[in-house]
């Protein structure tokens, strides 16, 4: 297991010589200290990055892409060990624990293959007076910040299309969680991604060690994947040195069920929207809106398919819900839950924090929900489920949009034209129709209004780290 920082190629202890604590969710005990990189290692990372900028934008394409497919092959071939550390570090049962890895690994293959489609164009000026030459070219050092709750797969999704793009990194994980991303860069070191291409800094202190990279005239792009508030502030930074900017936020999606739905489909896709990572993901269906007629029999037995989970450390094999990432995360579902219970709604299953070690909170279904509940207006971030009923398209739509986040919706309707048609009024930038998980690394996958700016993922993922330079030529 590493834990020092990953700078220049190097394995280095912080500056300051200090390190910070990591814990296991399932019991709070200590896992491993890691180095706590500070301003003094922030300055390090930036100068290594930019000084192996030119020699990585130079490299042929397809040498890039062959050091990617190299560490998805890696990732590959060590998915177990991976996915047992970021069970660890992160709580998740070991089985989406592996799903994780191989969505994560994914990245660094479909980003093999689009480094080398970075077209440009050429074409005639209307006027008929020149050519229009564009070329695509690496927007330079990437500052990357990560969340804990997709500790390698976030890591990848922007490590991935930086690389084949021609951009060198630094990549500041999340406290809780900066294992994985340590196990990243060992694995892409071995791949041959040569020293300085992907620097890899954690840090207790990530509001100072963030600004003072995004201070540095050198760094051209933060990318991003968090909170909107820190969003809102990483925003505020880059329009200093006005940088190219990616932002993933929060999301609060709406889950719609029609009454001509197939059931056991919304049931199935419910399941996963809701319960993968244990309903930690900003992709996780936060609000679920029932057409009135169905919605006893949806909400029975969604509850007798929460209740009958398994829940304990994320490590068992026979787990199939973790422990939360730690104690404030747990304190906040139970914060929204009871508010719900308080406001009048009914826990058909779950709605109490157990006592005893861990970070644990039971699978939740609430019903009768008041709409200007708190828990429909924030991410919950955890495994529960408040159900609402409607009793018109207009109305359903009306509740899914009646949000400041935009990241993902889903529907579950057998009307196709009801389908696509609700798909396109809802105000999110992805939609599962008939289907509860979204995330592809084929596809771009991000959000509108305040969850995000941009996508990753697809071939949009890799321009987000191009700049198109237009060239106006007589020839
Ligand atoms: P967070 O608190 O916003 O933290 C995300 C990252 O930002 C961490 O590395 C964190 O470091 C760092 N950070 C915190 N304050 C900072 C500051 N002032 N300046 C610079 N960096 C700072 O989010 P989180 O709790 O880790 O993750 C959960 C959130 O991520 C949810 O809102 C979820 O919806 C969102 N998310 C979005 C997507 C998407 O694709 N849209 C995907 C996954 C998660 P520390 O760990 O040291 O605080």
């Amino acid at each position: 297991m590493e834990t020092e920082l990953f700078i220049g190629g190097k394995w280095v202890p912080a500056s300051s010589g200090n390190r910070f604590d990591v814990l296991d969710p399932a019991t709070g005990d200590v896992i491993a200290s890691v180095a706590d990189g500070g301003e003094a290692d922030a300055a390090a990372a930036v100068d290594a990055a930019a000084e192996a900028a030119k020699a990585w934008a130079a490299t042929p394409p397809r040498v890039r892409g062959e050091h990617l497919r190299r560490a998805f092959e890696l990732m590959s071939a060590r998915a177990d060990e991976i996915a047992k550390l970021i069970s660890l570090e992160n709580g998740k049962a070991l089985v989406d624990a592996k799903g994780e890895v191989t969505y994560a690994a994914e990245f660094f293959r479909w980003f093999a293959e689009e480094a080398v489609r970075g077209e440009g164009i050429v074409s005639t000026a209307p006027s008929g007076a020149n050519r229009i030459l564009v070329v695509r070219q690496p927007v330079g050092v990437c500052v990357l910040v990560t969340p804990w709750n997709f500790p390698a797969a976030m890591a990848t999704r922007k490590i991935g299309p930086a690389l084949a793009a021609g951009c060198t990194v630094i990549l500041k994980p999340a406290s809780d969680t900066p294992l994985t991303a340590l196990a990243m860069a060992g694995i892409l070191a071995e791949a041959g991604v040569p020293a300085g291409v992907v620097n890899v800094l954690p840090s207790r202190s990530s509001g100072k060690v963030v600004s003072k990279m995004l201070a540095d005239p050198r760094v051209r792009k933060v990318s991003f994947t968090g909170s909107t508030e820190v969003g809102r502030i990483l925003l505020a930074q880059a329009a200093e040195n006005v940088i190219n900017t990616s932002m993933e936020l929060g999301g609060n999606a709406p889950f719609l069920v029609f009454a001509d739905a197939d059931l056991d489909a919304a049931l199935d896709g419910a399941m996963i929207a809701k319960m993968r990572n244990g309903g930690e993901a900003c992709t996780a269906a936060n609000r679920f809106y029932v057409e009135a007629s169905v919605a006893d029999e949806f909400s029975r037995r969604l509850a007798e398919r929460m209740a009958g989970l398994v829940v304990g450390p994320g490590t068992d094999e026979k787990t199939q819900v973790g422990p939360l990432v730690n104690e404030d995360t747990v304190a906040k579902v139970d914060e929204l839950v009871r508010g719900a219970l308080e406001a009048g709604a009914t826990a058909v299953t779950g709605g109490e924090r157990p006592g005893g070690p861990g970070f644990y909170y039971p699978p939740t279904v609430l019903t009768g929900v008041a709409g200007n509940a708190p828990i429909l207006k924030e991410e919950i971030f955890g495994p529960v489920a408040p159900i609402v009923t409607f009793t018109s398209e207009d109305e359903a739509v009306r509740y899914a949009n009646d949000t400041e986040f935009g990241l993902v919706a889903y529907v579950f309707t057998q009307d196709l034209a009801r389908g696509l048609r609700v798909s396109e009024a809802i105000e999110a930038g992805m939609v599962g129709l008939n289907r509860g998980l979204v995330s592809d690394p084929a596809a771009p996958f991000g959000g509108v209004k305040q969850s995000g700016i941009g996508r990753e993922g697809g071939h949009e993922g890799l321009l987000e780290y191009l700049e198109s330079k237009y060239i106006a030529v007589n020839w």
